[in-house]
This record gives C-alpha cells, sequence and structure tokens, in this order.
C-alpha cells in the first residue's frame, strides 16, 4: 500500500484524536477508501482552480495511500500526469488506482459531475473566499489572490478526514460553506486588490509546519516586493515532511530557509534566509536593538515567542496549533494592545518541560544527559539508546532504528506514538505533545499569510479581536471559527506592564 514513509507521525496525530492505540486500524481503514479529485477545464483557464487543486495533492498524498485523478478535458492525461508526478514527490510511495470505485469524489469542476450516487465535495473560490458545497458544483474566479482557493483546499482535506474516519471521529461535514479569509465572515469578497504588494521589513520567525505553509501561500501571489528576513537554524527532518506541504521528499536534509528562500525566487522579494535562531539573528542583524517591523511569528515554544515580543519589533503577527485548533493572534502595539507574552505567561506551577520528558521516557538521575540533545544538533548516539535500554529493560535491537535521530524525533515516536506502550505496560502517552494534521498546520499558514499581506496593504481591520481561533475537525458556525479580546497584563506579571520595557517601545517606535 502506498503509505508514505513518514507516516508514522500522522499515526501520532490520528491517535490522539481517534481514541486508538491500533496502528493496523487506521492503515486498513485508510487502505479501504479511494479518494478522486475531478477537475475541468476550468485548471486552465483559472489560476485560483489551479492554486486549489496543487495544493489538495500537496495535502491529501502526504496521507492517503490510494487516490485517483478524473477529468474529461481535452489534454486530460497531460494535466494528470503532471499532478501525478508531484504526488510522487512529496510519496513516492502513492499509488493511483483507476479502475476501482471511489468512495468519495472532491470536485473542482463547474458542471453536472460523474457517479451522482458517490458523496462529493464540490469546491470553488472567489478570490478571498473559499466556498465548499455537499450538494452542488461551484465555480473558482480568476483573480491572483491564493487565499480563497487554498482555504477551499484545507476545507476540503479537512471534511475528507471526516468523511473518512465518521465512525471514530464522529464529526458532522460542512454541507455549505462560504469563508472569507480577509475578515473570517461568511460575505462576499471584499474587493481588496492584491495586484502590488510591498513587504516592508517583515520578518518571518520559523519555517516549520505552519511557516512553509505561510511561504508557499506567498509564492503564490504575482506581485510581490519589498524584503523580507526567514528565520529558522533547522534542516529539514523526514518527519518534517507529515505536514510541511512546502517540502517534497528530496528536501530532506536542506535547511528549510534555502527552500523557502527557492520557493519564493519568482517574486520580486529581496530574500534573507538566516540559518539561526531569534536571538542570534537580534543579535547580528540589529546588534541587539531589534528594528524589525512586523515579525511573523510561527515557532513551537512559548519561550521563544516571549524572546521575541521582549525584543519589541513594532508589530506582532503570530500563528499557532493547539490540539485540534490553530489560532491567529494580533499585537499591534506593545504599549497598547495585548502582547505576544501576554497569551504565554508562564505559570509558576507549571514543570519543566525537561522533567517532564524525564519521567515519559523512564530515565530519572539522567537528566543532565537528556539536556543535552534537547533542543541541539546532537543525535541520538549508541550511549544515549544503552542507557534508555537499561532504565526501560529492553533489548538494544528493539531501539536500533532511532540511531542517528534529531532527540525531537525519538521522543515524539517514544511517547507520543505507541512504542513505549509496546516497550512496558506503564508506558503513557504524552498529554502535552501534539502533532498537527497537515491542513490544520497549513490553515494556520495561509491565514497568516493573509495577515501579513493585509498588514503590508495598510487595511484596517480594527474590528478583529486579538485572538481567531478556529477547531478545525468541527463544522464552521457562528462560534467557529470564535474570536476573543484578552486583558493586557492580566497576570501583572508580563513584560508589558513593565515601565522600562514600555519606554524602551515608545522611543523605538514613537507611539
Ligand atoms: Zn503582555
Amino acid at each position: 500500500m502506498g503509505f508514505a514513509s513518514y507516516f508514522n507521525r500522522d499515526i501520532i496525530a490520528l491517535n490522539k484524536r481517534l481514541s486508538s492505540n491500533s496502528d493496523n486500524q487506521i492503515r486498513s481503514i485508510l487502505s479501504n477508501h479511494l479518494i478522486c479529485i475531478e477537475f475541468d477545464e476550468q485548471i486552465t483557464k483559472s489560476r485560483e482552480a489551479n492554486i486549489c487543486i496543487e495544493l489538495l495533492i500537496r495535502i491529501l498524498c502526504r496521507f492517503y495511500p490510494v487516490i485517483t485523478l478524473r477529468s474529461s478535458i481535452n489534454e486530460a492525461s497531460k494535466y494528470i500526469s503532471k499532478l501525478q508526478k508531484l504526488a510522487k514527490s512529496v510519496n513516492s510511495n502513492i499509488e493511483f488506482n483507476d479502475t476501482k470505485k471511489p468512495t468519495l469524489i472532491i470536485s473542482a469542476i463547474s458542471k453536472s459531475s460523474s457517479q451522482k450516487e458517490i458523496p462529493h465535495i464540490f469546491l470553488g473560490s472567489d478570490g478571498w473566499v473559499a466556498k465548499l458545497s455537499q450538494s452542488q458544483t461551484l465555480t473558482f474566479g480568476d483573480t491572483s489572490n491564493p487565499f480563497g482557493a487554498g482555504m477551499a483546499a484545507c476545507i476540503a482535506a479537512s471534511n475528507v478526514l471526516r468523511f473518512v474516519f465518521k465512525e471514530q471521529l464522529k464529526q458532522p461535514l460542512d454541507e455549505e460553506v462560504k469563508f472569507s479569509v480577509y475578515d473570517f465572515s461568511r460575505t462576499t469578497d471584499p474587493n481588496i486588490s492584491i495586484d502590488e504588494i510591498v513587504l516592508n521589513d517583515v520578518t518571518l520567525v520559523g519555517i516549520g509546519a505552519i511557516g512553509s505553509s505561510t511561504v508557499w501561500t506567498l509564492s503564490k501571489l504575482r506581485k510581490l516586493r519589498g524584503n523580507i528576513n526567514l528565520i529558522d537554524h533547522d534542516h529539514v527532518e523526514e518527519s518534517n515532511l507529515q505536514r510541511y506541504i512546502l517540502l517534497v521528499e528530496k528536501d530532506k536534509k536542506k535547511w528549510k530557509v534555502d527552500i523557502a528562500k527557492k520557493a519564493l525566487r519568482q517574486s520580486n522579494l529581496s530574500i534573507n534566509p538566516i540559518k539561526n535562531d531569534w536571538a542570534k539573528f537580534v543579535k547580528e542583524f540589529y546588534k541587539e536593538k531589534c528594528s524589525s517591523r512586523i515579525v511573523a511569528v510561527c515557532v513551537d515554544s512559548t519561550e521563544d515567542r516571549v524572546r521575541i515580543q521582549s525584543s519589541l519589533p513594532n508589530k506582532i503577527l503570530n500563528a499557532y496549533t493547539d490540539g485540534s485548533r490553530f489560532g491567529i493572534s494580533r499585537h499591534p502595539n506593545f504599549n497598547k494592545n495585548v502582547c505576544l507574552a501576554c497569551l504565554y505567561v508562564p505559570n509558576a506551577q507549571q514543570r519543566s518541560k525537561l522533567e517532564i520528558i524525564v519521567e515519559e521516557l523512564n530515565m530519572k538521575g539522567h537528566e543532565k544527559l537528556i539536556y543535552q540533545y534537547m533542543g541541539t544538533a546532537k543525535r541520538i548516539d549508541h550511549d544515549f539508546l544503552a542507557i534508555f535500554c537499561h532504565k526501560n529493560q529492553i533489548s538494544i535491537d528493539q531501539v536500533k532504528e532511532y540511531k542517528n535521530k534529531s532527540f525531537g524525533d525519538f521522543y515524539l515516536e517514544m511517547v507520543c506514538g505507541y512504542k513505549m506502550l509496546e516497550f512496558q505496560e506503564k508506558g503513557q502517552r504524552a498529554e502535552h505533545v501534539d502533532v498537527p494534521l497537515s491542513f490544520q498546520s497549513c490553515m494556520a499558514g495561509l491565514m497568516l499569510a493573509a495577515e501579513i499581506v493585509l498588514e503590508s496593504l495598510g487595511v484596517n481591520r480594527e474590528n478583529l479581536k486579538d485572538v481567531s481561533q478556529w477547531n478545525v475537525l468541527d463544522k464552521l458556525n457562528e462560534d467557529n471559527p470564535s474570536h476573543y479580546s484578552y486583558i493586557k497584563n492580566v497576570s501583572k506579571q508580563c513584560i508589558c506592564g513593565d515601565q522600562d520595557y514600555k519606554e524602551v517601545y515608545e522611543l523605538k517606535w514613537g507611539e
């Protein structure tokens, strides 16, 4: 079967949501489905249709072992083979089955679809607006705006997952969707032109699952000028492929920022890739005085977020995933609005990350050893495995495949997957660690790209609240996505309550 080589990560992501420990059960459910993507001549005429279909392939091929592509247009075979090539580059194991009857058809066609007895998800878009229907065909606009089309693909992917795992997830599908990426509303396209976008000193911190989706989305904008710093100090690991929609298999071991720079090469952007972390970037690039105007944050730790806020850039846009949700938070003015650190003020009661990890790996007494591997480039080696095996009373043969893996991958597969459960009955699955689903990170990255573009265009969206959050496995409704306003410095411990920080911000930005 055509499961991706990095499918174990999906098992971890699904196990959290399906309350099932069975790898085989998940694989067999997926193997019994055949998802069909059908398209018509819109793929040749509409840029939006093209973007939507490309993203569908990029998302679905990471997860589903078999798909089929269908079209009755004149040059169908040319387009199908191009899309199959993209699918293979994402997951070289994927299979295409043109003989079996599909179980679900994702339809990007404007006139009546074939095989009406099979459930359909119809897709369309109109500029900023994503459209989806279970009952009627839709159309794609021909703007150069990738946001509605990209979001339509993400919402479709969420519905496909809910369809395939309907017994386990028990989540209803969206029947009719009209969703504007511009302001999270159900209204029509706001008619804001994105023909010419100038990014004025934008810094994207973290080219991870969210950041790579932001880059992919920005790469689809036709006229992008200005300058952007791309910050990430990591190389691509195989497990990243599970949800980094920008990546293909041959990107393994490359620098994440190099892949991002290459993706944006068609734009007129001046791109500054930085193979370092935020602190070193500020130290070297700004000589300790960060004067970044717009910082888009999609790092994966609370500490890094607080660190970025404490450098006092002018404006911060932040994207995150959390459980089955993703969210966007906006911090336009450190002295007037809720700051990024307000959202992440540590709770004194919280145990340290190291303490939790040591306990979950059953390696008490080896805190110092583990600390050496956490967050560094140091790979899992024989010495580490020998101690781990001794503490857990297992043979080294059972874990030899982990040699040379990063600590992060080792930890995730051991604790969040099922490995520890296999080794010992008392093994537990970490409650606090989560692997997001690919379309979930993709949606967060796409929304972050939209925030960057709207901020750069100077669009006034003061009516939007501090945080917008969306449960991606739930139907879209009045409360999903939901919007929140936070109280500034509610803990009375946040840096935005500190007079020194306030003065430095005012001095820097005059507001
Ligand atoms: Zn604050």
